[in-house]
């Protein structure tokens, strides 16, 4: 699924960027994104499934409509799921590409930022990268939401 969706989002964004957009050698590709997104998840993600009291216990409906949303400015459809009030929870977890939930991918307790160093160490300096490359991403780029999250 994360191949096909790329690709639609990547001619959407190609599009509206146009000329010396995001898709100008050497500069921030939507692939750069995609890929620290996951990188993201995949730290995060330990921590609320496997470390919270409540495993994925902060996902809500309300957040998964803004997945919905931001999947919507890049052209991509996602695939709803029988879950009774999450519509992106699959049997086997969240199936939305991590680029395109930012405030669930980066989203973690405070408690893991601020008392935990060797998780902190790594957590933060990757969410500035995020927050850069969608910034530097550009006017046409949907917005950079993990940047609006942490102000
Ligand atoms: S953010 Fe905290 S409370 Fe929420 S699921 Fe993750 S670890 Fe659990
Ligand atoms: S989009 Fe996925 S991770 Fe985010 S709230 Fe919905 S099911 Fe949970």
């Amino acid at each position: 699924m994360g191949e096909i969706k790329r690709g639609h989002a990547k001619s959407r964004i190609a599009s509206a960027a146009g000329p010396g957009g995001p898709s100008t050698p050497g500069a921030p590709s939507l692939d750069d994104l995609i890929d620290k997104y996951q990188e993201m998840a995949d730290l995060t993600k330990p921590m609320c499934m496997q470390d919270c009291p409540e495993p994925g216990g902060c996902c809500d409906a309300r957040y998964c409509d803004a997945a919905e949303a931001r999947a919507g400015e890049f052209g991509v459809q996602l695939p709803r799921q029988r879950h009774e009030t999450l519509k992106y929870m699959g049997p086997r977890g969240c199936v939305v590409p991590p680029y395109l939930r930012p405030l669930c991918a980066v989203h973690v307790c405070e408690f893991y930022v601020l008392r935990k160093k060797s998780f902190a160490r790594r957590y933060l300096p990757l969410r500035e990268e995020v927050c850069l490359l969608e910034e530097a991403l550009g006017p046409s780029w949907p917005k950079g939401m993990a940047r609006i999250y942490w102000e």
